[in-house]
């Protein structure tokens, strides 16, 4: 018989779906024969008041992820060049070169995104330039202030994408102040989404923040039915839901102290993060270890395509799923060649 296995390898909600949106969405499949609005209207007049900016700064799409590779055809030419961290969401460097454009990768630095490396990275080639914050994977932030100098250097000639799909989880005193950035009518395109905190990973929807003339730019290549009937009316809903909120970044915070603590415990170092996940730094093959613990279980990320081939990463789960993840680590650590024995 296969064994259940716990998935904590892709930054989902660990409580599932808010209640409220997957109800929203079982009653609009009664209207499942129509299109979609094609302008979202009512979830961006709604989510327009939630965020406090004019609706027309709003852009939808099908998960953030078609908004990061839609800036690239939106905004690059052949002949052009598009930045992004080395270490990074890989879907980045994939809208440049899908693009045709040229991908200027720029190290990390201890782990964190190099904003100086960044900024001095930029020609007058380059058009766009990808950054997150925390960044996934490493789950490393940059302060507000670290940001708006850097967002000073940048030539208008380029677009900024900030990549803020870990918000809520992040989000305290001098971490971001992006939708001012925004208002100040920066070339600077935030991106959020409902697949984290609001738990609709499979739903598919997220969104843009930008000035209207940027906006225009993503409503000139985007698909105007890029977002389903049910997406919307999920997403709709799942904003009213503060409970489901509130219990999400409620159990994320217990979550992420429990695995630090519990990899403390049993010796293994990590990269200390702002979102609903943990870079491990494992010092033996990353593939390995998932390997090992996916046999017992748990399913992790091995990180060699993210660039860390020594690393995983785990996303926080119910406590007793993350019990179960330090129990097997431990026990796939013990099996692996070259790995220290650790005890739990
Ligand atoms: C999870 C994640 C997203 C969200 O992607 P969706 O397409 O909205 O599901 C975006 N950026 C990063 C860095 C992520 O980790």
């Amino acid at each position: 018989m296969a064994i259940q296995v716990i998935r904590m390898d892709s930054n989902e909600n660990p409580l599932g779906p808010s209640p409220m949106a997957v109800e929203a969405a079982r009653r609009a499949l009664a209207e499942s024969n129509r299109y979609p609005d094609g302008a979202s209207t009512r979830l961006r007049q709604r989510l327009a008041g939630h965020l406090n900016v004019p609706p027309e700064n709003l852009v939808f799409g099908n998960g953030s992820t078609e908004l990061i590779l839609l800036a690239g055809q939106a905004f690059l030419g052949e002949s052009d060049e598009g930045i992004t961290p080395a270490v990074a969401f890989p879907m980045y460097a994939m809208a440049v070169r899908e693009a045709g454009a040229r991908v200027v990768e720029v190290p990390l630095r201890e782990y964190i995104i190099d904003l100086e490396a960044m900024a001095a990275a930029v020609t007058p080639r380059t058009r766009l330039l990808y950054t997150a914050n925390p960044n996934n994977p490493t789950g490393t932030c940059f302060t507000a202030a670290a940001f708006e100098n850097f967002l000073g250097r940048i030539s208008p000639h380029v677009l900024v994408v900030l990549d803020e799909a870990y918000f809520d989880y992040a989000n305290r005193p001098g971490y971001s102040r992006s939708l001012e950035w925004v208002a100040e009518g920066r070339n600077l395109l935030v991106l959020r989404t409902f697949s984290k905190v609001y738990g609709l990973a499979g739903f598919r929807i997220g969104y843009g923040i930008a000035r209207p003339e940027i906006i225009a730019a993503f409503d000139r290549v985007r698909a105007p039915f890029n977002t389903s009937v049910t997406a919307q009316a999920a997403a709709l809903a799942a904003l009213d839901d503060r409970e489901h909120v509130r219990r999400s970044l409620e159990t994320n915070r217990a979550g992420m102290a429990q695995l630090a603590r519990g990899l403390e415990r049993i010796g293994v170092p990590f990269v200390p993060s702002a979102g609903n996940f943990i870079l491990v730094r494992l010092g033996v093959d990353g593939q390995a270890v998932a390997e090992a613990m996916l046999s017992l279980g748990v399913q992790v990320r091995p990180m060699a395509w993210m660039g860390f081939p020594k690393a995983i990463r785990v996303t926080a789960g119910l406590a007793g799923e993350n019990e179960l993840f330090l129990a097997a680590l431990a026990q796939a650590l013990d099996g692996v060649p070259g790995a220290r024995i650790v005890s739990t």
